[in-house]
C-alpha cells in the first residue's frame, strides 16, 4: 500500500481510499495508490509554504544547488529499482525505463548546476537613476504529471522549479504514481528539506482540480491532453495564476527525395514505437516526397513486420499500452482507418507470451491517409503511423503545418538551404534535421505552439517560467 508524501513522511488519505494499480502487461492489480481529497491538497500546499519560509527561501542559490546534486546522485545510485518500478507500473521495455531514470538523474543533475547561475541584469535608464532587474522564484508551484513518462517528466519540471528557489506539490496521474513516490523519499534521504517535494495522489478531477485552483499555489505546470490543458488554464485564470501548458503533438516526420534514408528509417520507426507511441512528441505522421513514396513504404513496411510487442519484462520492440481504454482508443482508429478504406501497409507481431489479459497493440503502417481525416489530425497515442506524399516543398510545409498541434517537426534532407527554408516554415516548438529526437536532450528548450501549449520546459529557458522578474528603479540623483 502506497501513501501520499507530504514534509517527507508517507501519509494516508483524509479519504481512507485507495485506487488500485494495475499492471498493463497482464491487467492484474499489485498495489494500492491513496485516492487523494482537497483536503489532501491543502496539507501538502501548507507543508510546501512552511518549507519555503522556513528554509529554502533562505538558502543559498549553491547550496540549493548541493542538495539538487545530491538527489541527482541518490537516483543513479538507486536507477535500476527506479527502472523496475517504472517498468511494472508503465509496461515500458527495460531499456526505455532505464532511459528514463538516466534522464531524471540527468535533470537534477543539470539544474543543480543551474542554480547559482540564474541572475537578472542592470538597465541603463536615465542620469540619476540605477535600474536592475531580479529573478524571483513564484513560491509554490503545483505539477501536474502524466502517465506516460512520470520520471522524466517529474524531472523536467520539478528540478527546475526547485532550481529556480520554488517549493512542490505534486499530483501525478492515477495510472503512474509508483516511482515518483520513491523518488521524494529518496529526495528526503539526499536532505532536501521537508516540505520542498509533495506528492499528493488520486484522479484528476478530484486531487488535480484542486492543485489547479488552490489558492496557495503560485505557478502550475501541467503535461496531458489539450482538454484537461483547457480546465487547468480556466481555473488559473479566476486567480490570475501563471501557467505552462505541454499538452498533445501530431508531429510531422518529413523526408525529401534526396534524404539519407538508412539513417532515417531507424529514426523513422523509433519516433513512433518508443514508448509504444505513447510520447506526446511521437513522429505520428510522415510526409514523403512523391518520388520516392513507394520505394520508402517498402522498407518501412519490411521493418514494421520485425518489430515485436510483448510483456515489459521482455524487453522487446515495445511493451503494452497503459490501460484498457488507451487500448480501445487505438482500436478505434484503426477501424476508422478500415471503415474509409486507408489501406495497411505494415504491421508488428504481438509475441505468443503476451497475456490476452494485457492491453498489447501491434505497431501500424497506414498508407495514403487524407490530410483531413483523424487519423492524421488527432492524436491517437499510440503505435500508428499515417503515412503520405507530397510533390513539392510549399506542399510539405502546408501539410506539416494542417493541424492543430505543433510540438516537434522532424526534416530530412541533404540541402543545407531547404534545411533552414523548412526549419522556419514549420510551426512547432522544436525542429530536428535529419534526426527526430521525441523531447530531445535535457539541455533542450521543448514546448509547442498553437493547441500544444505554451510556455518552455527544459534547459536553462524553464528557469525563466520558473520565476517572475521584479525591476528595482533606483533613483539616487
Ligand atoms: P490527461 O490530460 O488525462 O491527464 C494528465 C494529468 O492531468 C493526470 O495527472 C490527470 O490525473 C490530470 N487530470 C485529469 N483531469 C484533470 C482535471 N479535471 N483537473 C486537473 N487535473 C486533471 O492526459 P493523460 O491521459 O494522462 O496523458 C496523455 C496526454 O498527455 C496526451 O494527450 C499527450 O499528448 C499529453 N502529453 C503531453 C506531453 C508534453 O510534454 N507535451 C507529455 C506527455 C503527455
Amino acid at each position: 500500500m502506497q501513501h501520499h508524501y507530504i514534509a517527507n513522511a508517507a501519509v494516508p488519505s483524509s479519504s481512507g481510499r485507495t485506487i488500485a494499480v494495475i499492471d498493463p502487461s497482464d491487467g492484474q492489480p499489485y498495489d494500492e495508490i491513496q485516492r487523494g481529497t482537497p483536503e489532501d491538497v491543502d496539507a501538502a500546499v501548507q507543508a510546501a509554504q512552511q518549507c519555503y519560509d522556513s528554509v529554502w527561501r533562505k538558502l543559498a542559490p549553491a547550496e540549493r544547488g548541493r542538495l539538487l546534486q545530491r538527489l541527482s546522485a541518490k537516483i543513479t545510485e538507486h536507477a535500476e529499482e527506479l527502472a523496475a518500478i517504472e517498468q511494472r507500473d508503465c509496461g515500458k521495455p527495460t531499456k526505455q525505463a532505464r532511459a528514463d531514470a538516466a534522464a531524471l538523474a540527468r535533470y537534477f543533475e543539470f539544474y543543480a548546476g543551474a542554480c547559482d547561475k540564474l541572475h537578472g541584469e542592470t538597465i541603463p535608464y536615465q542620469e540619476g537613476f540605477s535600474v536592475l532587474t531580479w529573478r524571483e522564484p513564484h513560491g509554490v508551484t503545483g505539477h501536474i504529471v502524466p502517465w506516460n513518462y512520470p520520471m522524466q517528466i517529474f524531472g523536467r519540471c520539478v528540478a527546475a522549479a526547485l532550481a529556480a528557489g520554488n517549493v512542490c506539490v505534486v499530483k501525478p496521474s492515477e495510472d503512474a504514481c509508483l516511482s515518483l513516490l520513491r523518488v521524494a523519499q529518496l529526495a528526503a534521504e539526499a536532505g532536501l528539506p521537508a516540505g520542498a517535494i509533495n506528492i499528493v495522489t488520486g484522479y484528476g478531477h478530484e486531487v488535480g482540480e484542486a492543485l489547479a485552483r488552490h489558492p496557495g499555489i503560485h505557478h502550475i505546470s501541467f503535461t496531458g491532453s489539450p482538454k484537461v490543458g483547457t480546465l487547468i488554464q480556466q481555473a488559473a485564470a479566476e486567480r490570475h495564476c501563471p501557467v505552462t501548458l505541454e499538452l498533445g503533438g501530431k508531429s510531422p516526420q518529413i523526408v525529401f527525395a534526396d534524404a539519407d534514408l538508412d539513417a532515417a528509417v531507424p529514426v523513422i520507426i523509433n519516433a513512433i514505437v518508443q514508448n509504444a507511441g505513447q510520447t506526446c512528441s511521437a513522429g505520428s505522421r510522415l510526409l514523403i516526397d512523391s518520388l520516392i513514396y513507394e520505394p520508402l513504404l517498402e522498407r518501412l513496411g519490411l521493418a514494421f513486420e520485425q518489430l515485436r510487442v510483448g510483456p515489459a519484462a521482455m524487453d522487446l520492440d515495445l511493451g503494452p499500452l497503459i490501460r484498457q481504454s488507451q487500448q480501445q482508443r487505438v482500436w478505434d482508429f484503426l477501424s476508422d482507418a478500415q471503415v474509409a478504406g486507408i489501406p495497411l501497409v505494415a504491421q508488428g507481431t504481438v509475441v505468443d507470451e503476451a497475456p490476452d489479459t494485457g492491453y498489447y497493440q501491434a505497431p501500424t503502417l497506414l498508407r495514403d491517409v487524407p490530410a483531413q481525416h483523424r487519423l492524421a489530425q488527432q492524436e491517437i497515442f499510440g503505435p500508428v503511423l499515417a503515412a503520405m506524399p507530397f510533390h513539392d516543398e510549399d506542399e510539405a510545409v502546408a501539410l506539416a503545418n494542417a493541424t492543430q498541434f505543433g510540438l516537434v517537426a522532424g526534416v530530412w534532407t541533404r540541402d543545407g538551404a531547404r534545411q533552414l527554408r523548412m526549419a522556419r516554415r514549420v510551426q512547432s516548438g522544436q525542429v530536428f534535421i535529419n534526426n527526430y529526437g521525441a523531447g530531445g536532450g535535457v539541455e533542450l528548450p521543448f514546448g509547442g505552439v498553437k493547441s500544444s501549449g505554451h510556455g518552455r520546459e527544459k534547459g536553462f529557458e524553464a528557469l525563466y517560467g520558473f520565476t517572475t522578474l521584479k525591476t528595482v528603479a533606483i533613483r539616487h540623483g
